[in-house]
């Protein structure tokens, strides 16, 4: 079975960074690590419950739990926030903005780790989840490529002023 799940940044470029499910030398790794390239606003992945928040300075860090509304079985751990945006009992969407990817806990760099529990359950987000596109990833990218392309022209143009002023 495939679940539906929106992409936890609305931004086009996020990677998969190392870790996935499976054994590491240091344990077992239940979820999936991504890594933000321009945003790392961390958004919800579903309609649901915000169930559990708090902070665990051996391992997750900063986290916060959601259970979802669509697979009243699931519950999603997004780990190592820099912020926490959301509270215990808040409904939250997939525009719901829970918290920033970052490095606290246990961990070695700003990424989120992504978990997906159903029941008791692992849920592999590379396997059983069918990823949902936002639909203004591609807006956003457009505003980016705006203000680069916009960057580099103002920048070729003064080039292009002292080029003459030194002939
Ligand atoms: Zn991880």
């Amino acid at each position: 079975m495939k679940y539906n799940f929106y992409r936890p940044y609305k931004v086009k470029f996020y990677i998969t960074i190392g870790g996935k499910v499976g054994q590491r030398k240091d344990g077992y790794h239940y979820g999936v690590d991504y890594a933000g390239i321009k945003d790392k606003t961390i958004y919800s992945i579903t309609n649901g419950k915000v169930i559990r928040t708090g902070y665990q300075a051996k391992g997750a860090g900063n986290f916060v739990v959601i259970n979802s509304f669509d697979y009243p079985n699931i519950e999603i751990k997004f780990f190592h926030l820099s912020k926490i945006y959301v509270s215990v009992t808040q409904h939250i969407d997939p525009n719901t903005a829970i918290g920033v990817e970052g490095s606290t806990g246990r961990s070695s760099g700003s990424h989120l780790h992504l978990e997906i529990w159903d029941k008791y359950k692992i849920v592999n987000p590379e396997k059983n989840v069918n990823w949902i596109k936002r639909p203004y990833i591609s807006k956003i990218k457009d505003e980016n490529n705006f203000i680069k392309y916009s960057a580099m022209a103002t920048l070729g143009f003064l080039g292009y002023l002292l080029f003459i002023k030194k002939k």
